[in-house]
């Protein structure tokens, strides 16, 4: 069902949003080539933590996968797509592109957001293309989602861009509904037809979140049960973003740009 957020409940996604945008932003001053991914997750739950957040991630079990998710935020280097787990064991190298995903709940309201970022000063350029190919995919889909639009709108322009960039989109996975729970209804899909699927109302709180390969699909699952990748081993990239319908827009609840 789909839920419409009454201003209270806004104002404490707001709350969770901003400490999701704050992860992100620290994320870009800590990560660095030789870092090992558990170290970010570290960083990651100390500042959720002091922010009097809990990380939504942490614990987080779905259907078919036995164990629960075992980190504070998702880290997916280069050909993994999302739901990379942290380990002391797994270490950022120059040239790798890393994407965070983060969630944080705040007195029972959650906040989600993601972003890819480029390691070390030797990223190629084609990895930087598929950073901003991706980045940009982000901003045209918020360019639908205004009161009257749909969700078809939304994945339809994403995945015209993106395929018009000669990059792959992932059709697995979607952006969700948000609020009491970090995914609810509806799925936000990043492809489709143009004028079909819901109508976007003013209260709907949800994350538009792009995951594009500059290969092509299908994904597969790593022996973890969590990790996406792709199955060609070409490269992955992840922008997010919580976002609020407004009266006559949209509002940006997890400002980390
Ligand atoms: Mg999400």
């Amino acid at each position: 069902m789909v839920t419409l957020k009454k201003p209270p409940e806004i104002e404490k996604m707001k709350r969770a949003g901003a400490v999701v945008a704050d992860v992100l932003n620290l994320m870009r001053d800590v990560i660095k080539p030789g870092i090992d991914t558990l170290s970010l997750d570290s960083a990651a739950e100390d500042l959720i933590s002091r922010e009097s957040a809990s990380a939504s991630f942490k614990g987080y079990r779905v259907r078919g996968i036995d164990t629960p998710f075992p980190g504070s935020i998702c880290v997916s280097i280069n050909d993994e797509v999302v739901h990379g787990i942290p380990s002391k064991d797994r270490f950022l190298e120059d040239g790798d592109i890393v994407s965070i995903d983060v969630g944080a709940m705040v007195e029972g309201y959650h906040g989600d957001a993601a972003c890819t970022y480029p390691v070390g000063d030797s990223v190629s350029r084609e990895r930087g293309l598929l950073m901003e190919t991706t980045r940009e995919a982000l901003h045209i889909g918020m360019s639908q989602a205004s009161p009257g639009h749909t969700l078809g709108d939304i994945g339809h322009a994403i995945e015209k861009w993106v395929l018009g960039r000669g990059c792959g989109i992932v059709r697995d996975y979607a952006g969700h509904g948000i609020g009491r729970k970090m995914h609810e209804a509806p799925q936000v899909p990043n492809h489709g037809k143009a004028g079909s699927g819901m109508v976007l109302r003013a209260g709907l709180t949800f994350c538009i979140e792009p995951m594009v390969m500059s290969g092509a699909e299908p994904v597969r699952s790593a022996s973890n049960g969590w990790t996406v990748l792709t199955k060609d081993g070409s490269d992955a990239a992840h922008f997010e973003h919580t976002l609020l319908i407004t009266a006559d827009g949209v509002m940006i609840l997890t400002p980390w740009e």
